[in-house]
């Protein structure tokens, strides 16, 4: 049974673009073929189906995440994205019979070509050989001693013929001593259960978008906010709810290995409260590559950190990896240097406005007191973090807590696949 989640039916939205200047950060990864290095192992299927094991059941929390995160991925500007899901009554490579049909459909994978990174066709690349039973599957496994999620790759001659993304039934972290300490998913985007907003629960879909992403070829990425590092910690944020995506990193990176998308409608802006944290040090062992992501902060205007900060119970900001909103401390009609991630997830560069707000709650909209507007050339490359003066008014009341927000393209000039993911907030506190 196919799936129409995850088709995307992209509407036509014809403009004159410009392609954007190579400035990234992303890893792939790659292979060796035929005495060439460095050729990047790629999915040769441009919309492939994946399986859906017993464990992902149609219709159940797991599911919902996974064809959200999978739908997530296929936002992104690249010339692949999944067509569906079939859903198998197993799933692991010794689990054969359920998937008769599915094997036979992939068996033609044997006659499948090698499309170059730069477009041309290798019909020489047959593939001589298959191991695994050559299905793309998703399943959750209660083997206790595998890590939180993994992605199983074979390939033959560089073209990728079995790709499992396997997660663990129970998630955990790893405490001082190394010791892993169990704990749940959640398949909510509530920041308030995240382990990234000190909830109690792992988020699943950054988590699935992440292991998704190894599938078609990316690797673990240290140098700049990426989902490619700790994922959960590389969310948009509309209120309390977070918003998971691919990031325009790791979005650069799919172009890179498959090209761009014939879709012209694949545009996306967002704004994140999440950069990457120079901290390397006490990363938990094999996460030394992994980039790590902190919360933003708030700068004077002689870009000291302001470092009077407290979170909503009025206990002191820690700046860890993983926290709570946090009030930085203000003064009326002071001059202030919010830092927000800008991102461009889409196809095009822009140039689109970015407004500033005041608001008493963390739900970021044009209806807020509007503090200050700015137009930004917005590329996909890497990650802009930008740190824009705003004047807090004069009439700010102390004690107070306020958000400060901003909005990327606040009157929705641009048509863009994903439209929550346009606005972040920072707290005050009103000295
Ligand atoms: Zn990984």
């Amino acid at each position: 049974m196919i799936n129409n989640y995850l088709r995307l039916l992209a509407a036509m939205v014809l403009s004159t673009f410009v392609l954007p200047q190579q400035a990234f950060a992303f890893t792939v990864s790659t292979c060796t073929y035929d005495g060439s290095t460095n050729i990047p192992a790629m999915e040769t299927n441009r919309n492939p189906d994946v399986y859906f094991g017993a464990t992902i059941p149609s219709g159940s929390s797991q599911f919902t995440a996974l064809t959200q995160a999978l739908s997530a991925v296929n936002r992104v500007p690249a010339n692949i994205s999944f067509r569906g899901v079939i859903f198998g009554t197993g799933a692991s490579d010794a689990v054969a019979p359920a998937f008769d049909a599915g094997i036979s459909r992939f068996w033609s994978m044997e006659y499948y070509i090698y499309r170059k990174p730069d477009g041309t066709v290798d019909t020489s690349r047959r593939i001589p050989s298959m191991t695994g039973n050559f299905l793309n599957e998703f399943y959750f496994s209660n083997d206790p001693t595998m890590d939180n999620a993994h992605t199983t790759t074979s390939y033959v001659n560089c073209v990728l013929v079995d790709k499992d993304v396997i997660f663990n039934t129970t998630p955990y972290s790893v405490d001082a001593n190394g010791n892993r300490m169990p704990m749940s998913w959640t398949y909510s985007d509530s920041a308030s259960s995240s382990l990234a907003y000190e909830g109690a629960s792992r988020p699943f879909k950054p988590t699935a978008i992440h292991e998704t992403l190894h599938y078609l070829g990316l690797g673990h990425e240290q140098d700049i906010y990426n989902i490619m590092g700790t994922d959960f910690t590389h969310v948009g944020i509309n209120g309390s709810t977070t918003i998971p995506y691919v990031g325009e990193d790791a979005a650069s990176g799919l172009v890179s290995i498959y090209g761009t998308t014939p879709y012209t409608a694949k545009q996306d802006l967002g704004i994140s409260h999440w950069y990457r944290w120079n901290q390397t040090s006490g990363a938990p062992s094999g996460e030394e590559n992994y980039s790590r992501h902190t919360r933003t902060r708030i700068y004077d205007t002689s870009n000291n950190l302001i470092t009077d900060c407290v979170k909503t119970d009025n206990s002191a900001c820690k700046f860890n990896e993983y926290e709570k909103d946090q009030f930085f401390k203000v003064s009326k009609g002071q001059t202030i240097r919010p830092q927000f991630i800008i991102e461009n997830n889409g196809l095009w560069n822009v140039q689109a406005p970015v407004y500033y707000y005041l608001s008493t709650d963390n739900v970021i909209t044009t209806a807020d007191t509007l503090l200050k507007t700015v137009n930004r050339t917005i590329s996909r490359d890497a990650p802009d973090l930008v740190y824009e003066s705003v004047t807090l008014p004069s009439t700010l009341v102390s004690g107070q807590k306020y958000y400060i927000g901003a909005i990327v393209d606040p009157n929705n000039s641009f048509t863009e696949l994903l439209e929550t993911n346009n606005s972040a907030y920072i707290g005050i506190h009103v000295k």
